[in-house]
């Protein structure tokens, strides 16, 4: 497969700077989840200028543009999310977040960014543009509720979009290496709360009480035989615990204790599993003990990222022309993304573009030190371009 023609890549290079420039925009302005209400006025009314038809407030904060070529081609989705974190970045640039306590540290500044750029580059080409492209800027990945609603609000229904690509930037590989994974490329994520309730009492005296928080540290401690014993060694699962809560001094036995932690997958049966054997094992446990333990999970959590094969093999194709075969894996992530929402409704694939800095050491997502190559933004760009121009065409 031969890499983007002459021409378009032209139309990349041309409009590198200004990639850049946008991205670093909606970094210094980082939105929470549905609260992305500059981050959308800015994608709207570069949609506007570039004459696609503009949707707004869909699904609160999101936007859609529809790009009708002028020749006959497939419907085909690109999706970017577009909020930021609650952080305060440790990042000392010139457009380092100028809003304290919001940071983007994921890499949706960009994705939007290389979104917005894509639309204008097929909307001042469309005539020789094949099919229509719908680009979905969803709000709200990072609490798993953008896809969600924007899936609710009929975001794929009118026009029917047949198939849904994106792309992640991750500081996991450097700038210029790609991952693509056909099948499960990213896990399931389930948020739980166990509340362990037992009787107070002085610690002199634990016979007269049912100490919730011993009960809770097995709990805790035992959640890994889950992992360990019941989860097949072909499949994958973590399971972690990030918070726990109780008691308020030396001497006094509480009457509750609080874990909370999530479960990740790679499969819905595991998943489904996990989710059943937690509830078992948390109450059983308690009991046990003398408490009782009461699991609750929050909200409907995220499904399994799971990529088409034969849509994955065609972007890995078109990928490897792009930056070279020797320059994409199948490299497949513990992380989850509501992506996965979409890639449910449609078939389709969701690829990564690596974007590590050289220098100045880790920068992982999600933390204050979080940080891009920006030469992946052109990067991904120019393999989205190649993605969409043939999925559309057909
Ligand atoms: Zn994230
Ligand atoms: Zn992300």
């Amino acid at each position: 497969m031969s890499p983007l023609t002459a021409d378009w890549s032209r139309d990349v290079q041309a409009r590198g700077d200004a990639l850049v420039a946008l991205r670093r925009d909606f970094h210094r302005h980082p939105e929470l989840s549905f609260e992305e209400r500059r981050t959308a006025a800015v994608i709207a009314e570069r949609l506007h200028a570039a004459k696609l038809e503009v949707r707004t407030g869909v699904a609160r904060t999101g936007v859609v543009g529809i790009l009708r070529g002028d020749r006959p081609g497939r419907t085909v989705g690109w999706r970017a999310d577009i909020d930021a974190l609650p952080l305060t970045e440790a990042v000392d640039v010139p457009f380092a977040s100028a809003t304290p306590g919001v940071m983007h540290a994921c890499g949706h500044d960009g994705h939007a960014a290389i979104a917005v750029t894509l639309a204008e580059i097929l909307a001042a080409r469309r005539h020789e543009v094949a099919g229509t492209v719908v680009f979905l800027f969803q709000p709200a990945e990072e609490v798993f509720g953008g896809a969600r609603e924007m899936l609710a609000a009929g975001v794929l229904d009118d026009p029917r979009v047949e198939e849904v690509y994106g792309l992640h930037l991750t500081t996991r590989a450097p700038a210029g290496v790609l991952s693509v994974r056909p099948g499960p490329a990213l896990t399931s994520a389930d948020f739980f709360d166990v509340e362990v309730t037992g009787q107070g009492g002085h610690g002199a005296y634990p016979h007269l009480s049912a100490d919730p928080i011993t009960a809770a540290a097995r709990v805790l401690l035992g959640l890994q035989h889950l992992v360990a014993y019941e989860v097949a060694a072909s499949e994958a699962a973590v399971l972690t615990v990030g918070q726990f809560a109780a008691g308020t001094k030396h001497n006094v036995l509480p009457e509750r204790a609080v874990l909370r932690g999530s479960v990740r997958t790679f499969s819905e049966a595991v998943r489904a599993q996990l989710k059943r054997r937690l509830a078992e094992y948390a109450t059983h446990t308690a009991r046990a003990h003398r408490t009782e333990a009461r699991l609750t999970f929050v909200g409907d959590g995220c499904p399994v990222t799971v990529n088409d094969a034969g849509r994955a093999a065609f972007v890995r194709r078109r990928a490897e022309a792009e930056v070279g075969a020797d320059r994409v894996d199948d490299t497949g992530s513990p992380a989850s993304d509501d992506m996965a929402l979409f890639l449910t409704a449609r078939p389709g694939c969701y690829f990564n573009v690596g974007a590590a800095p050289g220098t100045g050491g880790p920068r992982p997502h999600h933390a204050p030190q979080f940080a891009i190559d920006e030469a992946s933004l052109a990067i991904g760009l120019r393999t989205a371009l190649a993605v969409v121009l043939d999925a559309a065409r057909g």
